[in-house]
C-alpha cells in the first residue's frame, strides 16, 4: 500500500482508493476504489453528488493518468447517495455502465418516480403506526399539506442503474475476477465484491473484499426497516397473526450477511469508508458480539410493553434522546423496528394484542 496523494492510495495488483468528500456529514468521506481492467478502469462506488465531490473524484482520477471518459464501468455497492450520487454524472461524461443489485435498483427506482408528497405520507403513516407522538408527525403533515416540497430526498434524480449485479456470479470484467457476495441488511440490496485474486503484498487468505458500508473498521452501520412502502407496519403483523410471511427482517439480513463475509476468508478488507484493514472474521465477531448484546438489552427493556418508538426513547444512543434532532429519530425508531422485528421472528417477543399502535413484550 501506497499513500500517492492526501487523498489517493494504491492498494497493489491494479487496485487503488480515492477519497471523495461527503459535504456536512460526520462520516467525513467516501473511499472511491478503481480497478484496473483490460477493457478500462472500473469504479467501485462514486461519492455524493456534489460539485466539490465531483472535482475531488476528477482530481483523484487524474493522479492516476485517468480521464473521467477513461471509465468503462461503474459497480454500486447500494443505492445510498454517498455510494450511487456521481455514478450518473460519471456515465453522462464516459458513457460508462452501471451495475447494482435487482432488490437496490428497485429502491432507486420507486425513488424516481415518487411524488415527495407520497413519501411523507408514507413516512408519516409509519411513524404514527409505530406510537410516534402528534408533535412529531405534525411537522411531516405540514410540509405535506404545503405541497411536500420541503424535503427533497438526495436520491430523487439518481441514475438508475443499466446492469444487474447478480449474486455469487464473476462480474464481467476483462482480466479480472471479482464476483458479487451479496450482503442483504443495510440495505436490500447491499453487495460485497470479492476480488478472487492472490493478495498483491502476500498477506494471507483469499483475496481483497470491497464491503461498501457492511463491514467498516470502526462504525456499525445503520440497521433499520427497509424503506418499501409494501413492508408498511399495517403489514407487519407476524405471521402467526395472520401478517405476511415475508414481512422483512433486515437485522436478521444482517447477522446471516455477516457470517457469509466472515467464512470468506479474506486478506484484507477495502471498505467504503474509513480505512482499509486485515481481520475481516475478527470484525465480523466483534459486530454479532454488538448485536446480540444489544438484543439482549433490548429484551430487557421489553420486560414492560413498549411501542418501537417508546422502546427507541428507551435505547442507548450516541446522545440522551431530547437531544436527537427530528430526521435522525426517525432513522434511531427504524432501527428499534429493525431490532423488535429480529425478536419477534426468534420468539423472543410478541405483540400485545389489542394495543394500538402494537406495543410489544418479551416472552
Ligand atoms: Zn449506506
Ligand atoms: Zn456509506
Amino acid at each position: 500500500m501506497a499513500q500517492l496523494t492526501d487523498t489517493v492510495t494504491d492498494h497493489g495488483g491494479g487496485v487503488w482508493s480515492l477519497r471523495v468528500p461527503i459535504p456536512d456529514n460526520p462520516l467525513g468521506h467516501t473511499l472511491v476504489h478503481v480497478v484496473d481492467t483490460d477493457r478500462g478502469p472500473v469504479l467501485v462506488d462514486t461519492g455524493w453528488d456534489d460539485p466539490e465531490s465531483w472535482t475531488e473524484l476528477v482530481g483523484g482520477l487524474d493522479v492516476l493518468g485517468i480521464g473521467v471518459r477513461d471509465v468503462h464501468g461503474v459497480v454500486v455497492t447500494h443505492h445510498h447517495p454517498d455510494h450511487h450520487g456521481l455514478s450518473g454524472r460519471v456515465r453522462e461524461e464516459s458513457g460508462a455502465w452501471i451495475a447494482m443489485h435487482a432488490a437496490d435498483i428497485a429502491v432507486v427506482r420507486r425513488t424516481r418516480d415518487a411524488e415527495p408528497g407520497t413519501w411523507l405520507d408514507y413516512l408519516a403513516r409509519k411513524l404514527a403506526a409505530v406510537g410516534a407522538p402528534e408533535e412529531h408527525t405534525a411537522p411531516l403533515l405540514a410540509a405535506r399539506a404545503a405541497g411536500g416540497r420541503m424535503r427533497t430526498l438526495p436520491g430523487l434524480r439518481s441514475a438508475l442503474p443499466d446492469r444487474e449485479i447478480v449474486p455469487g456470479e464473476l462480474l464481467d470484467l476483462a482480466g479480472r475476477r471479482l464476483r458479487a457476495v451479496w450482503t442483504p441488511g443495510h440495505t436490500p440490496g447491499h453487495v460485497c465484491l470479492h476480488l478472487e485474486e492472490a493478495h498483491p503484498a502476500g498477506l494471507p487468505g483469499h483475496g481483497r473484499l470491497f464491503s461498501g458500508d457492511h463491514l467498516l473498521p470502526g462504525i456499525s452501520p445503520h440497521i433499520g426497516l427497509y424503506e418499501d412502502p409494501d413492508d408498511s407496519p399495517e403489514l407487519s403483523t407476524p405471521f402467526e397473526q395472520g401478517g405476511p410471511p415475508s414481512a422483512a427482517d433486515p437485522l436478521g439480513d444482517y447477522l446471516d450477511s455477516l457470517e457469509r463475509i466472515g467464512r470468506l476468508g479474506v486478506a484484507e478488507v477495502l471498505p467504503a469508508h474509513q480505512h482499509a484493514f486485515a481481520d475481516a472474521a475478527g470484525r465480523v465477531r466483534e459486530l454479532l458480539a454488538h448485536h446480540e448484546e444489544r438484543l439482549a438489552g433490548l429484551l430487557a427493556l421489553l420486560a414492560n410493553p413498549l411501542t418501537p418508538w417508546q422502546l427507541a426513547e428507551r435505547m442507548e444512543w450516541n446522545r440522551p434522546w431530547d437531544r436527537i434532532p427530528h430526521g435522525s429519530r426517525n432513522i434511531a425508531v427504524s432501527e428499534a423496528e429493525a431490532h423488535v422485528r429480529r425478536l419477534v421472528k426468534l420468539g423472543r417477543a410478541e405483540p400485545v394484542a389489542g394495543t394500538e399502535p402494537v406495543a410489544y413484550v418479551a416472552v
